[in-house]
């Protein structure tokens, strides 16, 4: 008989929270005892570290997941119109997220609130990176329209998967790769699809273990970003209102949007009954903040509450948990630019357009788990060309936002499912 008690451990999402406490005395510690160089020599690294290991696992992430989401979609065939609406619907809600959040980024400019000679101390800090990319959209520019078609196919995979920021290129060759996999015998397509089934779970396992050092890197990037700032306010409340622009645009999103939608196309289900439905699925999702974990309990409640077939929930709902993520993208769109806003980097129309639809695609490759978008995001900012370093602003506050986009995240799913249900009857 085993008569050892397990030690109660602290959850996840409170190791993060206290990591932030942490970080934030440890900075102002060392700005009163003016040892900021020991900051960023013996702390610093750690959440530099965390951020590299969130690199390091981006590439195998996005192609595994793509490939394993698209090859999940063999039943697409078998039911083609259901699939292809789902799908549809799926893109349309989430390029309006991102538009939205591209709009809020835009008209709130959280990122201005940073003092001006803080954010000048970043640039320069920056500096090379930033130059650097100014020149490759400096050299895009003179090339000519088609020339976007170079940046999505790689003429080598090996080459495009050595670097992060060739994101397009890596889900280009994953796309391809899934639907070759589909189109051969089932015989020979099995042992496959069974090795990426179980590559799946690696990488998620290694996504854990990383996810894992989030407490670690929250502690260090903090502590980094008080000495930085020197102390200075601002940064905060920049962040304050960067978190309160996410808040909103979740909330018009879960409150109003899908509303809108379930009222325009929900056939006969009700706003009101739609609302009291989900709500006991958003509050799951809000404390797990995991959409893959919801999934049940979303499940469950679309079929017994809003009365969708299980034919219908059983083939969108796991679809959406890895294809729809309204929450994240709009969240991306908005971190993205607050990021750049700091920074100081002005982005173009065509910058602008970039993150638009790196947004939508990248969380069709982010996994619903905590934090699963840190992954993601350290990628999409190295490819619109914005240094992955300005992760280190935002993660540390992150858990809250989380926990919103996820129940964002769920609520589309639930909305697109009730949709699909109703044009089916
Ligand atoms: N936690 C989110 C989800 O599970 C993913 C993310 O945005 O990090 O839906």
């Amino acid at each position: 008989m085993n008569n050892r008690k397990r030690r109660p451990t602290i959850p996840l999402y409170l190791q993060i929270l206290l990591g932030m406490a942490a970080g934030i005395i440890i900075g102002i510690i060392a700005l009163l005892l003016h040892v900021e160089t020991f900051v960023s020599h013996w702390i610093m690294p750690w959440g530099q570290l965390f951020i590299r290991m969130l690199q390091l696992i981006a590439i195998p992430l996005i192609f595994v997941t793509l490939v394993k989401g698209v090859v999940g979609l063999k039943d697409i065939s078998k039911f083609s119109k259901l699939g292809t609406k789902t799908l549809l619907i799926y893109l349309c809600t989430t390029a309006i997220a991102v538009s939205f959040g591209v709009g809020a980024g835009l008209v709130v400019h959280p990122g201005d609130l940073v003092n001006k000679d803080i954010a000048a101390g970043l640039q320069e800090t920056y500096q090379n990176v930033i130059a650097e990319k100014a020149l490759a959209a400096e050299q895009v520019q003179g090339k000519g329209p088609l020339s976007f078609l170079n940046d999505i196919v790689p003429g080598n995979i090996i080459h495009a998967a050595g670097n992060n920021s060739n994101m397009l290129q890596v889900i280009f060759f994953a796309i391809l790769f899934a639907v070759a996999i589909l189109l051969i015998s089932q015989e020979k397509a099995k042992p496959v699809i069974d090795f990426f089934d179980g590559l799946n779970d690696v990488i998620l396992k290694m996504v854990d273990f990383i996810i894992r050092l989030a407490p670690m890197g929250v502690t260090a990037l903090m502590a980094g970003l008080v000495t930085d700032f020197k102390g200075d306010g601002s940064i905060f409340s920049a962040l304050g209102l960067y978190a309160v622009t996410v808040a909103v645009a979740m909330f018009v999103i879960m409150f109003l949007f899908y509303p809108l939608m379930i009222w325009l196309f929900g056939g006969k289900i009700r706003v009101k009954d739609f609302l009291r439905a989900i709500y006991p699925v958003q509050l799951f999702a809000f404390t797990t903040s995991s959409s893959a974990v919801t999934l049940p309990v979303t499940m469950k409640v679309v079929e017994s509450e809003l009365k969708v077939s299980k034919e219908v929930s059983s083939f969108v709902l796991p679809i959406g948990v890895t294809v729809n993520m309204d929450g994240t993208s709009c969240y991306q769109a908005i971190a993205i630019l607050f990021i750049a806003q700091v920074l100081g980097i002005d982005l173009t129309l065509s910058q602008i357009l970039t993150i638009l639809f790196m947004t939508i695609l990248s969380s069709i490759g982010t996994p619903g788990i905590p934090g699963g978008t840190y992954v993601i995001l350290a990628m999409v900012l190295t490819s619109v060309g914005i240094p992955a370093e300005g992760l280190a602003l935002i993660i540390g506050i992150d858990r809250p936002l989380d926990m919103l986009r996820t129940a964002v995240n769920v609520t589309g799913d639930a909305a697109v499912a009730s949709i699909v249900d109703q044009r089916q009857k």
